[in-house]
């Protein structure tokens, strides 16, 4: 007589945070499958819940205990439920995660993605556990979640890893602390990634890092070290050529760039390659020349600008969104107008605007005397919004009458019965079909009326179907 055969069990990744993470949450997701676990649609359905966090957004540390207090209910019922903790949390709180939240099975860090399957067995075996690398210490095929197996929600766009780490020091920001200096990945296995992507179907790559247009200067300056006659250089702008020109890819996206790193070579890569959107996502932080000071963000509110005005007069149609931080500990009301006023000056397509929250471990949130009081921040905040809405909803509406190019990313969110595609310049464009459209499908759309977070369009054409397969393995190169 045969032994039964266990069901394969069913796994559900929550994730908060930044893009990194939600490549990380893919990442893991390919490694459970490639044991043999399915994905499940909800908390009920799971054998394995993964929280995977981050500390960088407002209340992370309230979410991550809110959503684990539910969780303890749903595993006292089902006492077979693992729960699993894993990101930028759980690198900054380690062991205080378990001490707090005594039923959490596993915790891992951001340098342990790699090893999440393998932590589960032990977790199974040997009881709880919580296992944080300090840094990264594996080679390449394991350290970048990109050189794992994957699992992605949309099969025509694929995350690319080409950093980690980061070697700046913005007051307000743990990553350093919780993801290391900077590493870079190799030029060529990059490239043979995407070529491996591209030949799966993928159409569309997001080059992602903390500070992508750095990357490579680590790998020159290692060159150079080893006896090589290289210039110590950053390799980004060759990086978007080489990526842009592999066939197939016919949209590259980058995120995120330092406004200090943002060099001639890279607006012109940026220029001259027609894969590369026209998008260029720029974060300022802060108008006020002794707020930038006070963060070590490395430039003045005029250098930003400059910077600004030589990418779009070289980029045709450039669209810029920028990262806003309202409230920084000691921003008075004059550094907070010069805000305003920087950010009236870029008209941004869009902005995302941050109500300043201390995190533990950095700089600023050392500055408690400083903090701004939270009445104060809201009604600056709302001030802001009015200007950022007032911009990108002028810059939409000089969209109207154009024809774009769109990638289709499936139904409406708010009204199903129409379709969501995205612009180069990374717009979102509301509208109908007579025909159900695959996700990925290219077709251009006529911009026909404007709001300050999305298009609406009259479908034109379909000129090109998606080409991925609904499920896509991806190698490392
Ligand atoms: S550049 Fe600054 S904000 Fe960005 S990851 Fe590095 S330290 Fe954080």
């Amino acid at each position: 007589m045969s032994e039964p055969v266990e069901p394969a069990k069913r796994y559900l990744i929550r994730t908060f945070g930044c893009q990194m993470n939600e490549h990380d949450s893919e990442r893991i997701a390919g490694l459970f499958e490639a044991d043999g676990m399915t994905a499940a649609t909800d908390v009920d359905d799971a054998d394995v819940v993964v929280l995977n966090t981050c500390c960088i957004r407002e209340n992370a540390d309230n979410k991550l205990y809110g959503t684990l207090g539910h969780l303890k209910s749903v595993k006292d019922r089902r006492p077979g439920m693992e729960i699993v903790v894993s990101g930028c949390l759980a690198q900054k709180d380690q062991e205080g995660i378990r001490e707090r939240a005594p039923y959490v099975d596993l915790v891992f860090g951001t340098h342990n993605v790699h090893q999440a399957t393998e932590l589960l067995h032990r977790s199974r075996a040997e009881g709880p556990l919580t296992e944080i690398l300090a840094e990264t210490v594996a080679d390449d095929h394991e350290l970048f979640p990109s050189a794992m197996p994957a699992h992605r929600e949309h099969g025509h766009t694929a995350w690319v890893t080409i950093q980690i780490g980061c070697d700046n020091s913005c007051a307000f920001c743990i990553v350093p602390a919780v993801r290391g200096g900077e590493i870079s990945r190799p030029f060529d296995r990059l490239v043979h990634e995407v070529a491996d992507l591209a030949a799966a179907g993928v159409t569309e790559v997001t080059l992602l890092g903390q500070n992508v247009n750095s990357y490579g200067r680590d790998l020159t300056l290692a060159a150079r070290q080893a006896g090589d006659d290289v210039r110590v250089r950053p390799l980004f702008a060759d990086l978007l050529r080489a990526v842009g020109a592999v066939e197939g890819i016919r949209r590259v996206r980058y995120t995120s760039p330092h406004p200090k790193d943002l060099r001639p070579e890279t607006i012109a890569a940026m220029a001259e390659t027609a894969a590369v959107c026209e998008h260029l996502h720029l974060p300022v932080q802060s108008g006020s020349d002794r707020v930038l000071a006070a963060m070590h963000r490395g430039y003045t509110a005029e250098r930003y600008l400059e910077k600004l005005a030589a990418a779009r007069a070289e980029i045709v149609d450039l669209a810029v969104t920028t990262d806003i931080i309202v409230g920084f500990p000691g921003e008075t009301d004059h550094d907070f107008e010069q805000t305003l006023a920087l950010a009236a000056a870029a008209e941004y397509d869009s902005a995302y605007s941050f109500i300043y929250s201390p995190r533990a471990g950095t700089e600023a949130a050392e500055l408690v005397d400083r903090y701004v009081p939270a009445d104060v921040i809201a009604a600056r905040f709302d001030r802001l919004k009015v200007v950022l809405e007032r911009s990108a909803l002028a810059k939409h509406r000089d969209r109207i009458g154009r024809v774009e190019e769109v990638v289709v990313e499936g139904p409406s969110r708010k009204d199903p019965s129409v379709l969501t595609g995205r612009t180069r310049q990374n717009k979102l464009v509301h509208f109908a079909s007579a025909e159900p459209l695959r996700v990925g499908t290219f077709a251009e759309v006529e911009v026909t009326d404007a709001a300050p977070h999305f298009l609406r369009g009259r479908l034109l054409e379909v000129t090109a179907s998606a080409r991925h397969r609904t499920r896509i393995p991806v190698a490392a190169g």
